[in-house]
């Protein structure tokens, strides 16, 4: 980009990105940066965090060093960098070594405003001394949790650098995260030798997003009503914890007609790829995925996150919510959660080859996750409060605050189920627990005599529906452990209060999966008059062959919400379309002229139709 020095931070964000004010914090973030000051920002995902290195990028001299753990997204982003006539490229293995040859010519030329590179690759001694050579305007480390042991997606190759600081002392360097619980943040700020930046703390809330947990039922289903009610024909995720479930899954949508594509770490490059690809490109698809997918996808408009199964942590449900609705209009998280995830889990973590101290992380990690399902108040309550953040006021937009759920006495029924624990010895499942309680028995029952315990059927008045949601709120809240592999439950200390009647349970009381309605409050953006909608698929057609002839996403073109100004306003010359947001210099010129036209023809031939007696 010419001209650059002359550009205040302002100026980029509105000629080249087309955006009229900063939001949040970027403003004072970009200031300082571009003073040449460290910082670190902690913003949720969708909060806008790429702009706080792209437009230093463009503010300051030389060439801004991207670190991105994520080789396959870099293509992506350096395609809609380009459309917005940034000088940006990547360097990764997937070029051609004449590629990789001629971009290391560009960047010791100075030819270059911006470049991805993978951290392992940026730490190779012959890449350092190439950047030596260059002018570099910053260092931007986007991911930055991944250098946290803490955190929930540690990368060795992060942890080398801490190198840079003490190579390119007066480079600024900029770290960047959506996950920032107090641990991951402190280690961060240690790994990466940050104890002089300025930490820029943003909201985490993503007052868009409606978060609802639902109880499992029968899930496909559940989930096949929850899209059709609400989102049908737009694009969503939905996670799903083995690569057996996803491609079911996948295939189970697809017969009921959806199109829904699966992404696992299992399937070939290639066919990930293109899964990938129709998902950013195509409207409307819905990917199946475990969570090898997403993790720096910025695909605005996706509608839905489904969690078919439990997140491991917050953090990561957070994340993974989180690339729901982007472009800051109406989304939905909607999770099924029953008593089967709590004892997979459990047992996932006991099995697995962690060493112990990082399994007791995990255990609190998942018992915070679990704490977030089971809560009766505000979910988003919560969910900022397990980011550090405090919110006096409940949200409005969760399940909880939409259909606040009932609660119960439940002490007396959680002591039933204790006894019933220890009687049977602290080693069966919860299958045969319920059972005993409700005194239906059975071969094993009378093989090991367990009938003639006061326990057995001490509980009949309550249904096996009702005695799986008490015991999963009792593994949950860690009264009751499960700790083989078999899925045995036995008795943890914390129970001791309860048993010994100290103390009382107030549990929830589970709705019927049934009965589980809509939320009843939705704030949508309103529908797209009748009469317009002719218009409006137009345009949307029209952002299609543009997208298709640059070979990047529709809304790399222009979002939804551009496209629905354009719609509102009509347009009339190229000049008007400067006031839209997401339109900056580069695009009005190359796209402008088509849209009006388009909207010129459309105003012409509805007009007379428009005009007729009776509407009003
Ligand atoms: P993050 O990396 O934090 O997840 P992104 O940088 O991808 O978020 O930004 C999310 C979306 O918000 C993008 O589509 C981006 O273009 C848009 N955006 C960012 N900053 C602004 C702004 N100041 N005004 C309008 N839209 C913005
Ligand atoms: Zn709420």
């Amino acid at each position: 980009m010419d001209n650059r020095a002359q550009k205040t931070p302002k100026q980029v964000l509105q000629s080249v990105f087309g955006y009229p004010e900063f939001r949040g914090r970027q403003a004072e973030i970009i200031g300082a940066v571009c003073r040449g000051e460290d910082a670190l920002v902690l913003m949720p995902t969708g909060g806008g965090k790429s702009l706080c290195y792209q437009i230093p990028a463009l503010v300051r001299e030389g060439i801004a060093v991207v670190v991105s753990p994520l080789i396959a997204l870099m293509a992506d982003q350096v395609a809609a960098l380009k459309l917005l006539g940034v000088r940006a490229t990547y360097l990764n293995s997937t070029l051609e070594f004449a590629e990789q040859q001629a971009i290391e010519r560009d960047m010791a030329a100075g030819a270059l405003d911006l470049i991805y590179v993978a951290p392992e690759r940026l730490m190779q001694p012959r890449m350092l001394e190439l950047i030596e050579r260059c002018n570099v305007s910053l260092f931007a480390i986007d991911e930055a949790h991944c250098v946290s042991q803490w955190g929930h997606d540690f990368r060795p190759e992060y942890r080398g650098l801490v190198a840079l600081a003490e190579r390119f002392p007066n480079v600024p360097r900029l770290a960047l995260t959506a996950t920032a619980d107090l641990p991951t943040r402190a280690e961060i700020i240690e790994q990466l030798g940050l104890q002089q930046a300025a930490v820029f703390l943003h909201s985490f809330d993503r007052p868009n997003i409606q978060y609802r947990v639902a109880e499992r039922g029968s899930a496909r289903q559940q989930l096949l009503d929850f899209i059709d009610r609400e989102h049908a024909d737009q694009a969503g995720i939905v996670y799903c914890l083995s690569r057996r479930k996803v491609e079911e899954t996948a295939e189970w949508l697809t017969a009921r007609g959806k199109t829904a594509l699966a992404y696992h770490a299992g399937l070939s490059p290639a066919l990930r790829q293109t899964h990938q690809a129709r998902f950013l490109r195509e409207e409307g698809v819905i990917i199946c995925a475990t969570v090898a997918f997403g993790m720096g996808i910025d695909k605005p408009d996706v509608r839905f996150v489904a969690h078919l199964d439990l997140p491991a942590s917050v953090e990561a449900y957070y994340q993974e919510t989180g690339r729901a609705g982007r472009d800051g209009t109406p989304a939905t998280a909607w999770m099924l959660y029953g008593l089967n995830d709590v004892i997979q889990r459990r047992k996932m973590i006991e099995q697995g080859n962690a060493p112990i101290e990082r399994k007791r992380v995990e255990q609190a990690k998942l018992d915070a996750m679990l704490a977030y399902c089971e809560i009766a108040s505000c979910r988003r309550v919560n969910l900022l409060g397990y980011f550090g953040e405090s919110r006096e006021t409940d949200c409005g937009n969760c399940d909880t605050c939409l259909n606040p759920p009932d609660t119960f006495d439940a002490t007396r029924y959680a002591r039933m189920a204790l006894s019933a624990i220890y009687r049977t010895g602290q080693r069966y499942g919860t299958g045969y627990i319920v059972d005993h309680l409700r005194g239906v028995s059975g071969d094993r029952s009378k093989s090991q005599g367990h009938e003639v315990l006061s326990t057995f059927g001490v509980g009949n008045e309550l249904e096996t529906r009702a005695w799986r949601s008490i015991l999963r709120q009792l593994i949950a809240l860690g009264h009751v452990r499960v700790d083989d592999a078999y899925g045995g439950l036995n008795l943890a200390p914390e129970c001791r209060g309860l048993l010994k009647g100290e103390r009382n349970l107030e549990l929830r009381a589970d709705r019927k999966a049934s009965r589980s309605r809509r939320a009843r409050v939705k704030k949508e953006l309103p529908p797209i008059e009748l009469e317009d909608e002719p218009l409006w698929e137009a345009l949307r057609a029209l952002r299609m062959a543009f997208a298709r002839e640059q070979d990047v996403p529709p809304y790399v073109i222009f979002h939804d919400a551009t496209l629905r100004e354009m719609l509102a306003r009509k347009p009339t010359a190229v000049i008007e379309l400067e006031d839209l947001p997401g339109v900056g210099e580069k695009k009005r010129d190359a796209y402008g002229r088509a849209f009006v036209e388009l909207i010129g023809e459309h105003a012409d031939s509805c007009s007379s139709r428009r005009r007729k007696p009776g509407r009003q």
